[in-house]
């Protein structure tokens, strides 16, 4: 990444951790600094969260979320540009001592889904809820912006708040997500040197903080395939072709496909989510349409899947002289955390919190858009425990009773200041060495 010394700051980080203890800017006085800061404005942070998990918006939709948080980081004296990508807004915080810039990502969209929780501030819009906890990320960005608002004299830099909407998609017919805020310069003016992003994590206790260097979440693709009863074939004699016949033989051939062909290590999730055709039970149908989706770890394995199922299509085609008309489309990439970002900012997510609160994790099957930003600069994700530690398990993301621990809210704010600080603090002394 021009202007920013990963692999050389790697170099040094070894110096510094052969030659001295590590010079990290979030010493015992500035981690004080911060923990009294969030005390003051916790409350605060607290009712924001709590306001707009009653007040959940869908992607694209999130207008009186977006009016909020553009309100609250002007009250900061922060430069903000509100409407990008719809109902994005992006603060910038300037630090008092020059320096590069580092992003942080919130999602602010919420899901089509009727809560169940019976909290006392659960969702008043019908059908709609933060199950995703994007109303914690959001509460997060907006906690940490209003503490190191008041450390300023500290920063050696600036820090961008990306609230973006639309992460788990945008309505039908619309571009949204993190693509479209790349597209509207959120990463230019200044430029986005690296960038930080989080998920709250039910299967981890609050506290607790995951992180893994690589490949942390698989691409999603979506395919179409439709089986048609005309042969396209001018040579095949007419005859009468079952293409729900057809259909239900290629749904069992692609979902054995995964465990039968693919090495455990680099697997695969297809999904056939939607089958459509026919029109009355005693006439065979003329087409049958399925749509799915492909999770995979890497780009390999995902071009491999496309290959494979298209041969899977022909080969149950072909023998009834049936047609078929297949569509892949490339979605997400698979979110990859930097390996030396992520080698830098361990020390300081364990002074944050303590070396037995940091894990790792191994990859999962989820998506996420942040790899749209991770894709082009350097990327840093992690997982943020959301599990009272009194509590064996809780219900997990996107279910209708999703009840994170509002606790995790003070330790985001404050894992989210310290590795923003020293992440400015590392490049600062990279740039001061390099002089
Ligand atoms: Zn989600
Ligand atoms: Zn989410």
């Amino acid at each position: 990444m021009p202007g920013f010394g990963w692999k050389k700051g790697l170099f040094i980080i070894f110096i510094v951790l052969l030659f001295s203890s590590p010079a990290f800017s979030v010493d015992k006085a500035t981690a004080l600094r911060i923990a009294n800061l969030i005390e003051k404005h916790k409350q605060e942070i607290i009712d924001i969260r709590r306001f707009i998990h009653m007040n959940p918006e869908l992607g694209n939709r999130e207008f009186e979320t977006s009016k909020l948080v553009s309100s609250k980081l002007l009250s900061l004296d922060m430069e903000v540009r509100s409407e990008t990508a719809k109902t994005g807004v992006v603060g910038l915080l300037r630090g008092k001592h020059d320096g590069i810039t580092i992003g942080f990502r919130a999602d602010m969209d919420a899901l089509p889904i009727e809560e169940q929780t019976g909290l006392a501030y659960a969702s008043l819009n019908k059908g709609v809820m933060h199950a995703c906890g994007h109303d914690i990320h959001t509460s997060i960005a907006l906690g940490s912006a209003i503490v190191l608002n008041e450390m300023r004299d500290m920063i050696k830099g600036n820090i961008k708040f990306i609230f973006q909407p639309a992460e788990e998609g945008a309505p039908s017919g619309e571009g949204g997500g993190a693509s479209s805020m790349i597209k509207q310069g959120v990463l230019k003016n200044p430029p986005v040197s690296a960038i930080i992003g989080m998920h709250v994590w039910p299967e981890a206790e609050t506290g607790e903080v995951l992180i893994s260097p690589g490949t942390i979440f698989a691409g999603l693709d979506t395919f179409e395939i439709t089986i048609m009863e005309k042969s396209s074939h001018g040579a095949q004699p007419p005859k009468e072709i079952d293409t729900v016949y057809i259909a239900s033989q290629v749904v069992v051939s692609i979902y054995s496909m995964a465990s039968r062909t693919l090495d455990p290590v680099n697997s695969a999730v297809v999904t056939i989510g939607k089958i459509s055709g026919g029109s009355r039970p005693n006439i065979t149908a003329d087409e049958v349409t399925m749509e799915g989706t492909v999770r995979t770890l890497n780009q390999e394995t995902q071009e491999k899947i496309k290959q494979l199922i298209e041969r899977i299509v022909i080969s149950n085609t072909q023998p009834f002289g049936a047609s078929y008309s297949y569509n892949y489309l490339k979605g997400t990439s698979p979110l990859y955390n930097h390996p030396d970002l992520t080698a830098i900012l361990r020390p300081s997510l364990v002074n944050a919190v303590g070396q037995n609160n940091v894990r790792s994790f191994p990859p999962q099957m989820f998506t996420e858009d942040f790899s749209e930003y991770s894709e082009r600069l350097p990327g840093f994700y992690f997982l943020l425990g959301v599990k009272p530690a009194w509590k064996n398990s809780v219900h997990p993301l996107h279910s209708s009773q999703f009840n994170p621990d509002e606790n995790c809210i003070p330790i985001g704010i404050k894992v989210l200041c310290h590795l923003l600080l020293d992440c400015l603090d590392y490049q600062a002394q990279f740039e001061n060495h390099n002089k």
